[in-house]
Order: C-alpha cells, then structure tokens, then sequence
C-alpha cells in the first residue's frame, strides 16, 4: 500500500483539513468513532482506504493525520467537534504563543522551537508506513502558522525525506475576505518556499472562493465555513484518484508526472463543477456536457486567474457517479478542438480525464478539474504588486527584522515570485515553431562550422 500522511498547521489549515477528513470519512463510509459503516459498496470504499488511514486494533480507522499549531484555540474546538474523537490524540502538536500573522515567527522563532515535537509525530507515522508515497500539507500563506511553520516543515520533510512527493493544499491571500495588511509579506515569503520545496501545489484562491460564493451562491456575506465547503469539495475530488481505484493520476507522483512539464511550474488551478453552497440538500442532477462545460469555466476555478488569459500547458479532469466514459471523452476531445489556441500545441495530448464511480455525497455527478494554466500568474501578479506596494518603503519590516529575519530574503523572495511569472509568460508565448527556429539556427551555425 502506499500510504500519504496529511498535515494541517494553523488556524485556515486545521480548519479545512479537519473538513476534508469529515468528507472522506462520509465517502469511505468511515463514522466519527471510525468505525467502518459501508453502504454496500465496500469494496471501493475499502479497496484503498490505507492511502489515508491507518488500520487500529478492534477494526478501527484512524486518519494518518498530524494536527499542529501555535495555540490552542482551532485545535480545542476540532477536538471537541463531530470528528475530534477520530484523530489520534498523540498527532495534536500545538504552543501557546501564537504568530500573531508573522511569517518570521511561525518559520524562524515560535515555530522553530515547536518544529522538533511535530517531525518526531510525524517521523513515527511514517515509520508506520509500509510504503510512504508522500506528504500533503494543508495551510494558509497569508498568516504566520500555516505559512511560516508549514513551510518551515516542508523544508524539513524534504531534508528527511528527498524521495517523497510532498503536494500542498495551499490558501492564497485576498483582502475581500482578511484585514491583514501583512499578508501579501507571508504569501510572497511562503512561495518563495514552495517554488522549491514543494512537487505539487494546489491553489486555493480566497479571492476566487469569495467570488464563488458571492456572484455564483448568491451568498450575501460570505463565512469562512461557506469558503471551507468549497475547499472541501475540491479537495475531495482532487484526492479521489488516490483514493479509490481506478488508474489515472493513482499516486502523488503519477499526478506530478502527468501535470508538471517544467519542475518550478507546480501551481494548479482546481476547479469543481456542480457549485454547491453549504447546506443546500436539493439532488442537482447535471449531464456531462454541462459538468464538461462548466468545469472549464473560469468561474468555477478555485484562482482568481481567467484561463482564457493564458495557456494550458496540461490537464486533467476526474469525473465522479455513473457515467458513460465515452461521453466524457467525447466531451473533453470536444473542448479541445474548440479552444485549441489556449492549449500548447508542443505537448499533445496534454488533457487527461478519468471516470470514478463513486459521487461525492448528495451529487449525483461531479468533476474536479485540476490544471497547469499559464494564467495563474495574474494571481502571483496581485500578490507581487501587494507585496511590492508596502516593500518599496519598507512598510512593516521591523515585525520580520526583529524575529531576526534579513531584508535580503525578502528581496530574494519578490524576485523568486517575479522569476516565476516571467517563466509563465515565456511558455505562454512559446509556439511550436520557436523550437525550429532554435533548430534551423543550429543548423546554420553547424554548417558554417
Ligand atoms: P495562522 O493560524 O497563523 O496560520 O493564520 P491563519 O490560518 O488564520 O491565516 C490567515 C489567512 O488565512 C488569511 O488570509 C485568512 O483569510 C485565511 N483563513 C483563515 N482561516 C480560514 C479558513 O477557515 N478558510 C479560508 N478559506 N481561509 C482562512
């Protein structure tokens, strides 16, 4: 079995990814003591139930989850939530101190001094494995917690661990939904570390989720739990090839494999089709032309980013309930040929799509989209004017100098983030024929030679 160990770090992170846990243990037909109560499709909800849970004396399935943070308040009230008595009550590593939304101390200070105590949790989980196929974090970049320690952790895992996929469910900052002004400092400092760090990262956009709820659920105000639904859904869908049987994208690295053309450009636009707001029961029932349609639509990207803007390097889309696999291809090769000029034409075939019989509760059908669009860096662009607005006069820095963080690293990491948007632009403008150009050239030269 290759088992994944999930970890969730600050305030946004335990939040959705206690979420998560609560929509896969409906799906694996898993209740909150952990108890196995199928609904008769045991052997698919069973068949890899070990990527995620760990299997305890007396039939018991325990999440293979670590919960950390620096204080206490989130993880009190998941422990005293529906699900608290699921996790493993060693797997909760929390402090007191809190980051008070500071990059610096969640990497450098607080976090540093807590770090030990989580990798040795997460060092006996994965001496539990019989096969670790990798890690996924789950955490914001806009507060201190989650981005500072989360990254801090990351870097970590990859020094104990260099073999191992290492995927990212990661909360990029909008100030529609927060009133920090730092945050655009932790997000910039927090892709700083992705970009190298991290194989796979899957963008969670407030900016979008906020849109979505706003414009698309006509949610007047929208909360963090209407932004976690979401969340959740998509999580739900990204993870369901490594969770039920089936063949495409069936590990973290055949996902990578298939989806990461240049090792830098991992950031993925996640999109899910039907919307659905929280608590709306109502069965909607959509054909697969209309999932196909509105799963490629930009208002359903998780990213505040219009695919429309860039270019598809590659794809992939997981379709989910009882559905004929022919009409999904069908219905995919049918977008492609009608938008090929958002698709580079030197990757062929860089759209894959898959079918899992399994719906996500209270849908009939659904798909998640999971892409790597050149169009994603309008929303590393945001971010960088943000960052750069409050830079330029050196607004803040003293909450980060005085955690003993150098200016230096922050002018690494503006650059880091603006290096990744150039190489955005560079394929997006990348065309067939500049290869044979490039070829022609050498031919040239050789021929004088
Ligand atoms: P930490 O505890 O220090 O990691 O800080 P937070 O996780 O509170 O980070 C603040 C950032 O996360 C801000 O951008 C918030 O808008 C965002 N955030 C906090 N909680 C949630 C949540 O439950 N859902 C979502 N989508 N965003 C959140």
């Amino acid at each position: 079995m290759r088992e994944i160990l999930h970890i969730q770090g600050g305030q946004c992170g335990n939040q959705i990814g206690s979420k998560f846990w609560e929509v896969i243990c409906d799906e694996h037909g898993v209740d909150p003591t952990g108890r196995y109560k199928g609904d008769g499709s045991s052997d698919n909800q069973l068949e890899r139930i070990n990527v995620y849970y760990n299997e305890a004396s007396g039939g018991r399935y325990v999440p293979r989850a670590v919960l950390m943070d620096l204080e206490p308040g989130t993880m009190d009230s998941i422990r005293s939530g529906p699900y608290g008595q699921i996790f493993r009550p060693d797997n909760f590593v929390f402090g007191q101190s809190g980051a008070g939304n500071n990059w610096a101390k969640g990497h450098y200070t607080e976090g540093a001094e807590l770090i030990d105590a989580v990798l040795d949790v997460v060092r006996k989980e994965a001496e539990n494995c019989d096969c670790l196929q990798g890690f996924q974090v789950c955490h914001s970049l806009g507060g201190g917690t989650g981005s500072g320690m989360g990254t801090l952790l990351i870097s970590k895992i990859r020094e104990e661990y260099p073999d191992r996929m290492m995927m990212t469910f990661s909360v990029f900052p909008s100030p529609k939904v927060s009133d920090t002004v730092v945050e655009p400092y932790n997000a910039t400092l927090s892709v700083h570390q992705l970009v190298e760090n991290a194989d796979e990262c899957m963008v969670l956009d407030n900016e979008a989720l906020y849109d979505i709820c706003f414009r698309t659920l006509k949610l007047s105000t929208p909360s963090f739990g209407d932004l976690n639904h979401l969340i959740s859904a998509t999580m739900s869908g990204v993870t369901c090839c490594l969770r039920f049987p089936g063949q495409l994208n069936s590990d973290l690295r055949k996902l990578a494999v298939n989806l990461i053309p240049f090792p830098r450009l991992h950031f993925f636009m996640v999109g899910f089709a039907p919307l659905t707001s929280r608590g709306s029961q109502q069965y909607i029932s959509l054909t697969v032309p209309e999932l196909t349609q509105q799963m490629w639509d930009s208002k359903n990207m998780m990213c505040a980013a219009d695919p429309r803007h860039g270019r598809y390097l590659t794809a992939s889309a997981m379709f989910r309930g009882k559905m004929s696999t022919k009409e999904v291809d069908e219905q995919m090769i049918n977008v492609q040929n009608k938008n090929s000029s958002y698709f580079v034409e030197w990757i062929p075939n860089n759209v894959k799509s898959s079918v899992c019989d399994i719906p996500p509760m209270g849908l009939k059908m659904a798909s998640t989209f999971v892409g790597n669009s050149t169009s994603i860096q309008e929303m590393f662009r945001r971010v960088s004017e943000q960052f750069t607005a409050m830079f330029r006069r050196k607004a803040f820095l003293h909450w980060y100098t005085g955690e003993g963080m150098d200016e230096m690293e922050f002018t690494e990491a503006e650059s880091n983030m603006n290096d990744l948007v150039a190489e955005y632009q560079q394929y997006q403008d990348a065309t067939a024929e500049d290869e044979g150009e490039y070829e022609e050239e050498g031919l040239e030269e050789n021929y004088e030679a």
